[in-house]
């Protein structure tokens, strides 16, 4: 997975199991965000990152021709923002690859799955809130938000 830095702009090359970690650039060492936004995933990436990723994964399978499925992009993207560090979320273009949308017994999209340890822990067709997404995660064992901690001044 490559992730772009948001300072000098080099890509830096990083594991699946460490894309929710906050890293730093190789070149001018400003910290990496972890990934915040649904990540357009091939079948190659798919099997990195829901391999490979120490958090639960979200996937969304939709299509450029489905209108439902660009109702539902906002939600994703919603819930790829606020499980920001918690969780991933990947996007699967079913067009570009029907073996993926197949292999998960896809049959209407959009349709979402949710993996742990590369394993599905649930899965459902049709549109839903983020809030119900960012649910799925935690059920599947996100880690719960960090507290807003209130250090006071010094
Ligand atoms: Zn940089």
């Amino acid at each position: 997975m490559i992730l772009t830095c948001p300072s000098c702009g080099k890509k830096n090359r990083s594991p699946a199991g460490r894309l929710t970690d906050s890293g730093r650039c190789g070149a001018c060492k400003t910290e990496i965000s972890p990934v915040a936004r649904p990540i357009d995933a091939d079948p190659e990436s798919f099997r990195e990152i829901t391999g490979g990723a120490n958090v639960p994964v979200l996937v969304d399978f939709w299509a450029a021709w489905c209108g439902p499925c660009r109702t539902a992009a906002p939600e994703v993207a919603r819930t790829a923002a606020d499980m920001r560090g918690r969780a991933l979320v990947l996007k699967v273009d079913t067009d570009k690859y029907p073996e993926l949308a197949s292999q998960f017994g896809v049959q209407g999209i959009p349709n979402f799955a949710v993996l742990k340890n590369g394993a599905l822990v649930h899965q459902q067709a049709g549109v839903v809130p983020s809030a119900r997404m960012n649910q799925w995660l935690m059920t599947a064992g996100a880690r719960p938000e960090n507290g807003k901690r209130e250090t006071g001044n010094d």
